[in-house]
């Protein structure tokens, strides 16, 4: 358990990981996530610092305060929640937190070294499902995997650690031509692409494992999922239930990111 090596860590070095989470703006899904994350760093023992800032907040007032955590020797994980008000440059607030501190593994320096197959702080949500994968049993070397969108949070990275497992992988987008014949041949079948239900049986191969990464708000206000779960589970041999399934996997590597950020600090202070 997380909680008990944190516990463990906080005795030795005399202080608890500390996550810092900045969030602009009064979207309510936003706050939900932003709400998730304080209540999985309060049961893991993380102390958790979040700042709410007005969808007014102007790009040099967020640089400064990242800035100013990226400063303070108390904090060792920087959050910037997405998406930020449009008069913001996402791509410039995240490129301003210190590589050290972030957590989301968003930070160009780190998704280079993921690229690159150097040593980085891997992006939550794939991170979680290779996690998933692996707690299942799914075998993932020499399988065909099919991953549905080609985010930079989502469908690249998680291409790219299958590809890294010695799957073989086609990442699929909304261009794609005839989704479904592309679809019905994986055996490990990623969905992230924000479309609710997108993912029919018929495009579903016999024992598929299938990942539902979408999380879609219907017109009464549940939560689904890209993959139409009821008719696909019947052909799946796993598959992922939305909400419940990758969204806590997320949070949890999280705040497995934000633990080993702290120890690198640590260390790297002890070794000083
Ligand atoms: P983006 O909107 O950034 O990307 C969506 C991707 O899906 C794009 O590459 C897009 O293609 C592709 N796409 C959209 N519609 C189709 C379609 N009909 N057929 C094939 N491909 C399609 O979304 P994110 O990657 O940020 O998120 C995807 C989903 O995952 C969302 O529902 C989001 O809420 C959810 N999510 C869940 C998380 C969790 O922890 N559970 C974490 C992060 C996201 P193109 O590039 O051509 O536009």
């Amino acid at each position: 358990m997380l909680s008990s090596s944190v516990a463990q860590y906080a005795a030795q070095y005399g202080r608890t990981p500390h996550l810092a989470v900045i969030i602009a703006g009064d979207d309510e899904g936003s706050k939900s996530y932003v709400r998730a994350k304080a209540r999985a760093s309060a049961e893991t023992g993380i102390r958790n610092t979040t700042i709410e800032l007005p969808a007014t907040v102007s790009q040099q007032e967020l640089c400064d305060l990242v800035q100013s955590l990226n400063a303070d020797d108390d904090v060792d994980g920087i959050l910037v929640q997405l998406p930020l008000p449009e008069h913001i440059d996402s791509c410039a607030v995240i490129s301003s937190v210190a590589l050290e501190k972030d957590v989301d593994g968003f930070h160009p320096l780190n998704v280079a070294a993921l690229w690159q197959k150097r040593p980085c702080t891997p992006p939550c949500t794939p991170r979680g499902i290779i996690r998933l994968l692996d707690a299942a049993g799914v075998e993932i070397e020499g399988k065909r995997a099919v991953v549905v969108g080609r985010s930079n949070i989502v469908g690249m990275p998680m291409s790219k650690m299958l590809l890294d497992r010695n799957a073989t992988v086609t990442t699929a987008h909304s261009r794609t031509k005839d989704l479904g014949a592309i679809t019905s041949e994986a055996e490990i079948l990623v969905v992230a692409a924000g479309s609710p239900h997108l993912i029919k049986a018929d495009m579903v191969r016999d024992g598929a494992v299938v990942i539902d990464v979408g999380v879609n708000r219907t017109p009464d206000g549940h939560l689904c999922g890209d993959v139409d779960f009821d008719a696909v589970a019947a052909k799946a041999s796993v598959i992922t239930p939305v909400p419940g399934g990758v969204g806590p996997m997320t949070i949890c590597s999280l705040m497995e990111n934000t633990v080993e950020c702290y120890l690198k600090r640590m260390n790297n202070v002890a070794g000083k």
